[in-house]
């Protein structure tokens, strides 16, 4: 089994019912357990400016599943959610991002870990560093320096009632 974290993200729809629905299904895919999720935060949008604000939550995870196998698990559960491409960062009903998949390193043409734009992001940094006892990269840096960096990124806790951070 292996530890990992999935970074969700949505704007598009309910997107809190949409995550609350993702959460479910990555707990009963075959070989998956969530161990802890994060609180739920809003943060502007990356990439173009005309989009809703997202809503974001990290999942820790414990899989039986290889990385590749969990991406492809992922993708179809944002296809479920009718995920359509429309532009670069722009809207989406259901993103869902391997962040990190224990301690590996992967540089494959479709799948890199850790998630190659996680350093940059407070919308990840934040709900990670609320769960996870990991506080450095396989190659040493500092997540809690990365989080410093990103101060300036506007995200802030969101209340739902819906969400629990007990899932
Ligand atoms: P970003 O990757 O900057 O967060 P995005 O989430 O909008 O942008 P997508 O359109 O969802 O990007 O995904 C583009 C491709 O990224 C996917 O087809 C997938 O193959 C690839 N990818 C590479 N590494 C990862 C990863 N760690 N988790 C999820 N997808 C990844
Ligand atoms: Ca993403
Ligand atoms: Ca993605």
């Amino acid at each position: 089994m292996t530890d990992a974290f999935i970074g969700m993200g949505s704007n598009l729809g309910d997107s809190v019912a949409l995550l609350i629905d993702a959460r479910a299904a990555i707990d009963q895919l075959a070989g998956c357990r969530i161990v802890a999720s994060s609180s739920l935060y809003r943060s502007a949008p990356i990439g173009p400016q005309d989009q809703p604000d997202y809503f974001n939550a990290v999942l820790h995870i414990d899989t039986s599943l290889s990385a590749s196998e969990l991406l492809t698990a992922l993708q179809y559960l944002e296809q479920q959610a009718g995920r359509v491409r429309i532009r670069h960062w722009g809207e989406r009903t259901l993103d869902l991002d391997i962040l990190l998949y224990g301690e590996q390193i992967i540089s494959q043409a479709n799948l890199q870990i850790p998630h190659p734009r996680l350093t940059e992001r407070a919308f990840v940094l934040k709900p990670l560093l609320e769960i996870s006892r990991q506080t450095t990269l396989p190659d040493g840096q500092s997540l809690t320096t990365c989080c410093t960096a990103t101060a300036d990124q506007p995200i802030c806790l969101h209340h739902d009632s819906r969400w629990s951070i007990t899932p």
